[in-house]
């Protein structure tokens, strides 16, 4: 102990670690490569507005096309990328792509926000604020255009640092959401201190609205305190009609899921927008 390590006593580690971590780590390297190769994507799934009926804004969701392995889910490579440290530069890479399509848009004159989805790491680092508003500037868009997600179980890594960084995002215009909402374990302490605009009602509890009494009830009560608290509402996973209405009665803000749409590229959610505006009448 206390002696250098040689490069290749580390190789020797290297090739004794279980291959399923080596498989890990090798591809978190494939995953750098993959950004610069442009196998790194973003779709956009459409948010609907159950008071205007109207689609104002979508969340941009990561996909990964891997040349061999074919489509990685980010359920898999995003918490590697999290615990290996790459995720910073995955949501440098994401911030960037989301703003250059914000401002196609923008040209095009359709006016959409778009929500970004960030990790502990993001917000542990004090100068997040500072990259966002220079990034911004790069593509010529208003704070307004860009919201980012949040997980309270990343807000509780370093709470302290992460509100503070949540006070500067907002004070500088951005919104800011509370992802998964009812599944973190600290929901009630922390969401009093929190400098959010809406929270997101977790999928797990939505699924079966129609049919679970109780989680009827924790949404319905969720809703309520949430609108107490000045903050708006987001469901998320809905997939049918029914589920939109029952949201719509207890007074939900917006929804989201396979119902309202699916995660698209770019041009498709533009063709979708332009040509057929999704209006809640027709589907409730
Ligand atoms: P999330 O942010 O909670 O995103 C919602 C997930 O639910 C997405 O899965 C979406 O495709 C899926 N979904 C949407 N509507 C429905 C529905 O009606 N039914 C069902 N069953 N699922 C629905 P996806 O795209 O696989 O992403 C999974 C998670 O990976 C995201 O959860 C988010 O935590 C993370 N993620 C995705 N992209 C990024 C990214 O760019 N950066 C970071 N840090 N995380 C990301
Ligand atoms: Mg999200
Ligand atoms: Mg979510
Ligand atoms: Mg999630």
């Amino acid at each position: 102990v206390g002696a250098a390590r040689s490069a290749g006593d580390i190789c020797h580690w290297f090739e004794g670690i279980n291959p399923s971590a080596r498989r890990e780590l090798s591809l978190m390297g494939e995953l750098r490569r993959g950004m610069a190769r442009g196998e790194v994507t973003m779709v956009y799934q459409p948010k609907l507005d159950l008071r205007t009926g109207r689609v104002a804004s979508a969340e941009a969701l990561m996909r990964w096309q891997h040349p061999t392995d074919g489509f990685i889910p980010p359920d898999r490579f995003i918490p590697l990328a999290e615990a290996t440290g790459v995720v910073r530069e995955l949501t440098e890479y994401a911030l960037r792509a989301v703003m250059a399509d914000c401002a196609r848009w923008k040209a095009m004159g359709v006016d959409m926000r778009v929500a970004v989805n960030l990790s502990a790491g993001d917000i542990s680092c004090t100068d997040f604020s500072g990259m966002i508003r220079r990034m911004l500037s790069e593509h010529g868009l208003e704070p307004h255009h860009i919201a980012l997600e949040i997980t309270e179980s990343a807000i509780i890594r370093s709470p302290e640092t992460a509100i503070a960084v949540l006070n500067r995002l907002r004070t500088s215009g951005l919104r800011l959401s509370i992802d998964d909402y009812g599944t973190g374990q600290s929901t009630l302490s922390y969401l009093k201190q929190l400098p959010v605009h809406e929270i997101k009602i977790d999928k797990s509890f939505v699924t079966a609205l129609c049919h679970d009494r109780s989680d009827a009830i924790m949404v319905r009560s969720t809703i309520e305190m949430a609108h107490h608290l000045g903050l708006e509402v987001v469901a998320e996973g809905i997939e049918d009609a029914e589920t939109t209405k029952l949201l719509a009665d207890m007074g939900c803000d917006y929804i989201q899921g396979y119902f309202i749409g699916k995660p698209l590229p770019f041009d498709l959610l533009t063709e979708n927008l332009l040509s057929a505006p999704p209006s809640i009448s027709e589907m409730a």
